[in-house]
């Protein structure tokens, strides 16, 4: 039996998954999360697939990408010493205007997506670093990428563009969509579960520390909230969301601030954070109950009924509405707050299955199906890294590259 490790790889931590191959769906063993990177009380946590808490035995100071890697596949190595890797598969936030599809990775692959790296500069150049390390961990295993912006390039042409004069959309400024990976998952789930509602006309809205909402039809991607960067859209933890282009103008000429400055605002000061001055994190917010607290969720949910207007009217009508991410899945009161009082709008939501956090959340009178799903971004991965290993002709029984050797 044969593992796929996933990584996803960010700016200061390395979600990683250890995934058993079989005749069936890759079926998980273990996944983790090495945060903290290049500081002192760096960590590594994981869990097992029935839930046991797996430790770390060498705590201690982690310096990068590369260490990160180390750290945790010492740490599956202690714990499941059958392991034996035949695939890595990565998640990777940028593929540019073409890539549709994941990747088979190759060191040429690599060089080739550093030169998305000024589209999204706090995570292409990680995510290039952590494949970089697993190929050179695994120099034998197959390594395959999935693309966050993949799932997006069926966007119709007015959803890709800004108006701005043709030569920068030539350039690569346009609108390319993020959390692919997550919809992706959203979407083959809807296919296998409720194939009508699948081919239809859906919203689905990932909630959390990143948020975006994406419109689907039969399945695909005719738009998004998110744009040229993970900035665009809706609020999030730290991040702004949409804003006026004239106030980054305003920040540079009046303030005085570099583009640096203007750009940790935007991805690590703003969103629920910068609106709450108390923190990132919705269980705390919807606890606190402070002035600000309550201003920040009242932001959060404007913003998401606002984008849930246009990308119905984007979509020409509203088959179901899936919740997914962390305050997606969880928070009833998000879920309540975006969906309340929308009769007129198809929406009708049953309030004991949603504090129940239940699959359907919409009464059976409703006309538009509100759904909570759980995505499974890792899942994804994993299964296109068992997919290129069969396209290789790579049996799952016969080891390519074995950790322990
Ligand atoms: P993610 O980035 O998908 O892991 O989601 C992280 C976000 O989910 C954080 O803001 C958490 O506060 C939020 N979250 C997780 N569980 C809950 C919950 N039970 N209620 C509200 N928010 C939650």
């Amino acid at each position: 039996m044969t593992h796929v490790i996933t990584l996803n790889a960010g700016s200061s931590s390395l979600k990683f998954g250890l995934f058993k191959l079989g005749v069936n769906d890759p079926a998980l063993v273990c996944s983790g999360l090495v945060d903290r990177i290049g500081m002192p009380d760096a960590q590594v946590e994981a869990e097992t697939a029935d839930g046991n808490h797996v430790t770390d035995d060498a705590p201690g100071p982690i310096a990068d990408q590369a260490e990160a890697l180390e750290r945790a596949l010492n740490m599956l190595e202690r714990h499941f010493p059958e392991m034996v890797v035949s695939a890595v598969g990565h998640r990777i936030v940028h593929g540019g205007a073409e890539i549709d599809t994941p990747q088979p990775l190759t060191p040429q692959m690599l060089k080739a997506l550093e030169k998305f790296s000024p589209f999204a500069p706090l995570h292409q150049p990680h995510n290039i670093s952590g494949a970089r390390a697993a190929m050179e961990r695994f120099p034998d295993a197959a390594q395959i990428a999935c693309f966050d912006t993949a799932f997006h390039r069926s966007h119709p042409w007015v959803n890709d563009v800004f108006a701005l004069p043709r030569e920068f959309y030539d350039k690569g400024v346009r609108r390319y969509g993020f959390h692919g990976v997550s919809y992706d998952y959203i979407s083959g789930h809807l296919a296998e579960t409720a194939p009508l509602l699948h081919a239809g006309r859906v919203v689905v809205a990932h909630l959390g520390n990143g948020a975006s909402m994406c419109a689907m039809v039969n399945g695909r991607s005719v738009g998004s909230t998110m744009g040229f960067s993970a900035l665009d859209g809706l609020p999030m933890g730290t991040r702004c969301g949409q804003l006026d282009p004239g106030v980054v103008l305003y920040l540079m000429d009046q303030e005085g601030m570099s583009a640096d400055e203007i750009a940790d605002l935007l991805y690590n000061k703003s969103g629920l954070l910068g609106l709450s001055g108390m923190g990132n994190d919705m269980r705390v917010l919807e606890q606190a109950d402070t002035r600000e607290s309550r201003q920040a969720i009242n932001y959060f949910t404007f913003r998401i009924r606002r984008e849930l207007g246009a990308l119905t009217a984007v979509l020409g009508g509203l088959d179901a509405v899936v919740f997914t991410g962390g305050i997606g899945e969880n928070s009833r009161l998000i879920r309540d707050r975006v969906c309340g009082d929308m009769g007129w709008f198809g929406i009708e939501l049953d309030p004991d299955a949603n504090a129940d956090n239940s699959r359907i959340i919409s009464t059976d009178l409703s006309r538009v199906c509100v759904m909570v799903i759980p995505t499974n971004e890792e899942l994804v991965i994993a299964r296109a890294a068992a997919d290129l290993l069969h396209n290789r002709g790579s049996a799952a029984g016969q080891p390519i590259h074995n950790l322990r050797a």
